[in-house]
């Protein structure tokens, strides 16, 4: 990477971090993907119970594999034939790994859902969430992040699910209220009430979408 750009995006991630902290979040920051699997596995302790809800960051570090691979109970939903059982274990587990839609410069992140298993475990009940976000994710405020999301991450993910919402024809949001729509609840998280239950990997890469 071109070191200005490497440099303007270590600068940004502390900014960032920053805001995290003053939302009683803790955020770090990873040099590349192999770094960020470092300070994630650091972070989990063995034997914890794992579940996810989707997220191509948390594959793209390597970090699904590791935990399958490891001194773990991962929850693989994608194995599970009872798909209810699977989205249910997510409420009590130890970590809850999870990728942002979008995260503003001060820390507030943003999540759309059309199941909404993912923004309900990340505002209650695992009794940690790990999000993996790469530094494309990063916006402005939470109008940008917002746009973001619906114009950005939903018609990537429409194309990913093969469903029949405009987005998926356009490339863009167009405020639909298709029964398609992965976009009936909007999660904005500024505050952790709980200490130490929200952590934020951001890494100096492109992840997700
Ligand atoms: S509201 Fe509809 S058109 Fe807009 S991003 Fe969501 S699914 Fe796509």
């Amino acid at each position: 990477m071109n070191e200005n750009k490497q440099k303007r995006n270590e600068l940004l991630a502390y900014t960032t971090i920053k805001g995290l902290n003053s939302r009683n979040m803790q955020g770090y920051y990873a040099e590349d993907k192999e770094e960020a699997l470092k300070i994630a596995l650091d972070l989990i302790e063995q034997e914890s119970t794992i579940t996810m809800g989707g997220g191509m960051s948390i594959d793209e570090i390597g970090l699904k594999n590791a935990l399958k691979a490891g001194n773990y109970h991962f929850i693989d939903r994608d194995e599970m034939q009872d798909k209810r059982k699977a989205m249910l274990a997510a409420y009590d587990a130890d970590w809850f790994l999870a990728s942002a839609n979008a995260i503003t410069q001060d820390g507030v992140l943003i999540n759309i859902d059309g199941n909404s298993n993912r923004v309900s475990a990340i505002a209650q009940g695992p009794h940690h969430v790990l999000f993996i976000v790469g530094m494309n994710k990063i916006c402005a405020d939470v109008d940008h992040a917002m746009k973001r999301a619906r114009n950005v991450a939903a018609p990537i993910n429409a194309q990913r699910f093969d469903i029949h919402t405009p987005c998926k024809q356009t490339g863009t949001c167009l405020d639909c209220k298709s029964p398609d729509t992965i976009c009936c609840q909007f999660l904005i998280t500024r505050y952790s009430k709980h200490p130490n239950r929200i952590h934020v990997i951001l890494v100096n890469d492109d992840l997700g979408f």
